[in-house]
């Protein structure tokens, strides 16, 4: 009977962690994709990431420098 019991207590508790934890888990990583701060595109001539603000628009592309946009042209 006290083995059920435990049993039944630390299967709540896992449960319980487990949904703690996602709640919890939420947080920002620096590394990953954070697009609402700044969105990042890859220069489709050199392949760089670089920051939509920093980016150079051509021809409806991103790229990193102008000289990639000469480069693709
Ligand atoms: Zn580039």
């Amino acid at each position: 009977m006290i083995l059920k019991l435990l049993l039944v207590g630390a299967v709540i508790y896992v449960v319980y962690r487990l949904f703690f934890k996602q709640k919890k888990s939420y947080t920002p990583k620096k590394d990953s994709h954070n697009e609402a701060v700044n969105e990042l595109i890859e220069c489709p001539t050199c392949g760089v990431y670089v920051e939509v603000e920093e980016a150079i628009l051509s021809a409806g592309k991103y790229y990193c420098s102008s000289e990639c946009v000469r480069k693709a042209s």
